[in-house]
């Protein structure tokens, strides 16, 4: 068995290597404020375990609360970490009066004498925090679900061997501790404070990792004034496959749209094109893709549609643009919408589809603009 003094320094070592990781991943990545929690976190662990290396013989008053603090105060910052991380809140206030509590009680407890109870304490805090971690953890499993269970575990074994400690010490019932308590939750304890803090911040740092590249693959697909998704995020999800039989696309190009450009300035036409990107929404169902593939044109893919009830959906959210125009501060800017509709016979692929609609929406342009057009003959009411 290893002794005490070489356990809290190799805890003091991996401790410090994953603060400085964490710190590196949050120098890349500054809005993402979790890892200063975290890397903070293991700081003050280090801190903790760097006390307790160099106590020499000595466990006093002093020294217990030099030591201790720091550990309540690392867990916390490790709860705030998750709780930051898996929420998305950036609120200080639970986890800051979680650690007021543990402060104020622990350390009382050892200003008043009573080190075992504020031993027990101290564990019982570390227990809660870690608890709660893993809480947070579980209930936003679905973003990572492999890294996040084996959080949760790991978080788990960790509060499970600080409420052993804690329990330890409440049924031997002493109210002074001359030296730190031995003991098999003790050696649990230690064993768990190395694998589960070292395996939590490997688990925290792939954590970051993943979300980063989700953020930065939706970043890639998504349009950055409307929100809709981009030209290449549309052909990447239609291009490749036949679609079904059956598919409506419609395509839509907002008429005349340089002169708004030209006579209101360019901000004007953003404001334009981005509201015409919230009529669309509005416009269709769930299960409808809707993106933006050029300047103001868009296109809407509409699966298990007529070219009826295509053709009605377009122009529907023509007259609804036409109806309700964009707005720069109090003054309207008014537009209006050509759209094309195709739908797809069997074995067709989405750019056959995709240019039947396109040569649709010229057609409707060249007949005055303002119009939906199917290709087939109807009357506008
Ligand atoms: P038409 O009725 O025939 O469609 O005429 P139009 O003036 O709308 O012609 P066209 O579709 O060719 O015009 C597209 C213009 O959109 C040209 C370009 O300067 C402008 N544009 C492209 N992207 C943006 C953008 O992100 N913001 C703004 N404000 N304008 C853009
Ligand atoms: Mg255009
Ligand atoms: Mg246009």
């Amino acid at each position: 068995m290893i002794d005490n003094p070489t356990f809290m320094t190799a805890i003091a070592f991996s401790s410090a290597a994953l603060m400085l990781a964490l710190s590196i991943s949050w120098f890349n990545a500054r809005s993402d404020s979790y890892l200063v929690s975290w890397a903070a976190g293991m700081g003050f662990v280090v801190v903790s375990q760097t006390v307790l290396a160099l106590r020499d013989g000595r466990y006093d008053t002093t020294l217990q609360i030099c030591q201790y603090s720091p550990l309540i105060t690392g867990m916390a910052l490790i709860y705030l970490g998750t709780y930051r991380f898996s929420t998305g809140s950036k609120r200080l206030w639970p986890a800051l009066w979680l650690w007021f509590a543990a402060m104020a009680s622990m350390n009382l407890a050892f200003l008043l004498g009573f080190s075992a109870p504020a031993t027990a304490l101290l564990n019982a805090w570390c227990a809660l925090f870690m608890a709660s971690s893993a809480r947070h953890y579980w209930c936003a499993r679905q973003e990572a679900p492999l890294q996040m269970i084996a959080s949760v575990i790991l978080f788990g074994l960790t509060s499970l061997s600080f409420l052993a400690c804690a329990v330890m010490l409440a049924v031997e019932g002493n109210l002074v501790l001359l030296a730190p308590p031995n003991n098999w939750a003790e050696q649990l304890n230690s064993i768990m404070a190395i694998v589960g803090l070292t395996g939590l911040g490997a688990l925290a740092l792939t954590l970051n990792q993943s979300r980063v590249t989700r953020r930065h693959r939706n970043e890639a697909q998504t349009d950055a004034l409307t929100g809709l998704l981009n030209r290449r995020a549309l052909f990447e999800r239609f291009h490749f496959t036949q679609i079904a039989p059956n598919t409506a696309v419609l395509m839509f190009d907002i008429d005349h749209f340089k002169q708004i450009n030209d006579q209101r300035g360019h901000s004007a036409g953003d404001v334009v094109i981005e509201h015409f990107g919230v009529i669309m929404r509005r416009g269709i169902r769930l299960q409808d893709t809707i993106a933006r593939i050029g300047g103001e044109e868009f296109c809407a893919v509409l699966p298990d549609t007529t070219l009826d009830s295509a053709w009605a959906v377009a122009e529907r959210i023509r007259a609804d643009f036409n109806d309700h125009p964009a707005r720069l501060v109090s003054e309207k800017l008014i537009a209006s919408v050509s759209a094309g509709v195709a739908t797809s016979r069997i074995d067709e692929s989405f750019s056959t589809v995709l240019n039947r609609a396109d040569a649709a929406l010229y057609a409707a342009k060249r007949s005055g603009r303002n119009r939906v057009n199917s290709g087939a003959p109807r009357q506008v009411a």
